[in-house]
């Protein structure tokens, strides 16, 4: 079995759809693991991203997976389908900017910082409730609030890690019932990576971002 069979073998179970994440990688790893059939693949970088697009089949569906600068949503938005890093509002209107510029919908994750390392990017949790009423009252008619993604500790302790993702798996379930109850378009909890994703499958996790189980160490 390649990794990948691997890998949907364990996510099968949990229903849980895999971003093959190919940052770094040269397109000819990513048409290794297109021509195994994957078709859904994530990048950390806006223009590293677009020049994938480019070169790549039209058929595969692109995440943006990390951090992404307002001036950079620019590169992205006329294919992107998901983003999953939205961590400020003025990100979350330039993607809404752009999408319609483009004519298009975007699906996007809010960002939740969960672990305890003083991480840059993400909202605290504890801001999530007026995160969500702020959201509620835009207008951003050209982005999909599809749910939340979050990055959990790099440690061994794998207690604290499982702890983390329900922390999120939590906030999750409060949100949804709260602003989403019958939308079922917000359904997306993204976590898990290549050394933590069971974790994350256990925890509630329904789509896992695994770079280096497939493709190798970068
Ligand atoms: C690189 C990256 C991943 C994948 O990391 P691996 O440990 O290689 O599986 C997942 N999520 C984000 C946001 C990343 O930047």
């Amino acid at each position: 079995m390649t990794a990948l069979q691997q890998i949907l073998v364990d996510l099968a179970p949990y229903n849980a759809q895999l971003v093959a994440v190919s940052k770094t990688k040269p397109t000819e790893a990513i048409l290794q693991v297109y021509h195994e059939g994957h078709r859904l693949f994530g990048e950390n970088r806006a223009q590293e991203l677009a020049a994938k697009y480019e070169k790549l089949p039209k058929d595969i569906e692109w995440h943006m997976i990390g951090h992404l600068q307002r001036k950079k949503v620019k590169y992205i938005a006329p294919f992107v389908s998901m983003i999953h890093a939205i961590d400020t509002m003025s990100l979350l209107e330039e993607v809404n900017k752009r999408a319609g510029m483009s004519e298009r919908r975007i699906s996007v994750l809010l960002q939740v910082k969960i672990a305890d390392e003083e991480s840059k990017y993400g909202f605290d949790s504890s801001d999530l409730a007026s995160v969500f009423a702020e959201i509620e009252a835009m207008s951003i008619p050209h982005v999909q609030i599809a749910g939340l993604m979050g990055m959990a500790s790099f440690v061994e302790d794998q207690q604290q890690v499982s702890a983390e993702f329900a922390t999120l798996k939590e906030a999750f379930d409060s949100i949804k019932a709260a602003h989403y109850p019958n939308d079922p378009a917000f359904r997306i909890l993204s976590m898990g990576m290549s050394g933590d994703y069971k974790l994350a499958l256990q925890a509630g996790s329904n789509m896992v971002r695994i770079g280096s189980l497939i493709f190798g160490a970068r």
